[in-house]
């Protein structure tokens, strides 16, 4: 989400009359996206602004500004925090960049905007060599659960309307994007109750369907969903539509229905494997991927164990492991951190090691086999190594051309790893996707 919020940011720059350097000492106005979601993003920040503030001493007109969750959580506190930030926007408030860099003094635009800007998404550039893409479908969260400070940064959910996504989808398709990703706090609830329902297919299903038709999209991925609202229809369009990708990140945070309860997250261990084991009969090879929160208050060792028991049963291939951190204004930051620092890395290390056999497990069934990768870029590994990804969202390498990036290839597997496929093009698949 935020990597799509700063393509909102030097896209809207850019339309203004900036140019984006690549080069941080070059550029007259540096820009942090910031997150919230726990302490250590705060701090790293906080500390990168410092570093840039000495730019001050050289270059009077050199501007920092802070944008994103950062901005929200702590307003004018940043000020006091680092007299040299010239502005502060929220995540509800980017649209009004380009306006706050034109004046001078310190600018603090937090809260509410006083129009909403629900298609503020449209106005993209995209970049060289670009086939992917995010695509926000929905902005904040109605949630409350009790760790978590995105609600109060992002504010309550506001859907864009269908009609600007599909646009949107069809703009991106045309200059050349072949695989979208769409994006949203709990991107099943898309509509709410304010969309209707029809034929037993909510609105997200519905709007998967209208993106699935689209000429030039190829693979259609989203994230988050949440657990409570994963419903049948949308395990029967993974199985219907052709475009949607066998893969699904379900973040569950805990395996133990104590600390589901105390997080306020609405489901049980038990609704996690009913929908695990539906997809993965549902959807052959599908990949599922999720977020944990390790060491929240009270988390006993029997709860961290019932969430292993989850994993084992479950065999997410991947995971994105989160060691409790309190955010200040949550309802569990009044509730005493009681999981020792250590501990806390200790689940972490447990958890990892459980996503690695799972993983190395899941990438063996791919051996022999070819499989479609969607060309991106190259490798860290070597000029003629280019990187991509299967529809289940493996990561493969293989020998091809800077010409390849965004063409389907058909790719025989021949070794993996617990993070990586390699293998050989066999055959091209026609044109660029
Ligand atoms: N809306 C998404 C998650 C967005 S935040 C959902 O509900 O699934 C991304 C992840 O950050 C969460 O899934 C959670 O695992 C982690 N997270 C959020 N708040 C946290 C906190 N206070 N401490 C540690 N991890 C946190
Ligand atoms: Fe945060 Fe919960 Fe909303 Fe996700 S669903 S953004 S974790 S409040």
């Amino acid at each position: 989400m935020n990597e799509r919020d700063s393509e909102m940011i030097s896209s809207q720059l850019q339309y203004a009359g900036y140019e984006l350097t690549d080069n941080e000492k070059m550029a007259d106005v540096v820009i942090l996206n910031t997150c919230s979601v726990r302490e250590q993003a705060e701090i790293k920040a906080l500390g990168k602004a410092g570093y840039l503030a000495r730019r001050k001493r050289t270059n009077p007109n050199f501007k920092i500004g802070i944008l994103g969750c950062m901005a929200e959580n702590l307003g004018e506190k940043l000020f006091k925090l680092n007299g040299a930030i010239d502005f502060v926007i929220g995540p509800k408030r980017l649209h009004e960049l380009a306006s706050v860099l034109e004046g001078n003094g310190q600018s603090l635009c937090i809260g509410d905007p006083k129009e909403q800007h629900l298609s503020r998404d449209f106005d993209r550039k995209l970049g060289k060599n670009k086939c992917t893409a995010f695509l926000s479908i929905m902005h904040g969260c109605n949630m409350r659960c009790s760790y978590c400070v995105v609600p109060r940064t992002r504010g309550n959910e506001q859907y864009r309307p269908m009609e600007d996504i599909v646009g949107e989808a069809k703009f991106l398709a045309e200059n050349g994007i072949g695989e979208i990703t769409l994006l949203g706090q709990i991107v099943n609830n898309y509509g709410g109750r304010l969309m209707p329902t029809v034929d037993g297919k909510t609105p997200f299903v519905q709007l998967l369907e209208r993106l699935d038709v689209l000429p030039g999209i190829e693979r259609i991925r989203y994230m988050s969903p949440h657990p409570q609202n994963f419903s049948d229809d949308l395990i029967l369009a993974h199985k219907n539509l052709s475009k949607l990708c066998p893969s699904v990140h379900l973040p569950i945070q805990s395996g133990s229905n104590r600390i589901l309860a105390a997080m306020k997250r609405p489901y049980t261990s038990g609704r996690i494997l009913t929908i695990v084991e539906k997809l993965r009969k549902a959807v052959p090879n599908v990949g599922i991927s999720t977020d944990i929160i390790v060491g929240y208050p009270g988390e006993t060792e029997e709860d961290f164990e019932e969430t292993v028991s989850l994993f084992d049963t479950a065999k997410f291939n991947m995971a994105f492991i989160f060691k409790y951190s309190p955010r200040e204004g949550t309802r569990s930051a009044e509730l005493i951190d009681d999981v020792k620092e250590s501990e806390k890395e200790r689940r972490n290390q447990i958890l990892l090691q459980r996503v690695q056999e799972a993983s190395r497990h899941y990438h063996q069934r791919f051996l022999g086999k070819t499989v479609e990768v969607l060309v991106e870029g190259h490798a860290r590994r070597g000029a003629d190594t280019m990187f991509g990804w299967t529809p289940n969202h493996c990561k493969v390498l293989f020998k091809a051309s800077e010409n390849d990036i965004g063409k389907i290839l058909s790719i025989q597997i021949d070794s993996s790893t617990t993070s990586i496929l390699s293998g050989t093009v066999t055959e091209n698949a026609q044109g660029k996707v």
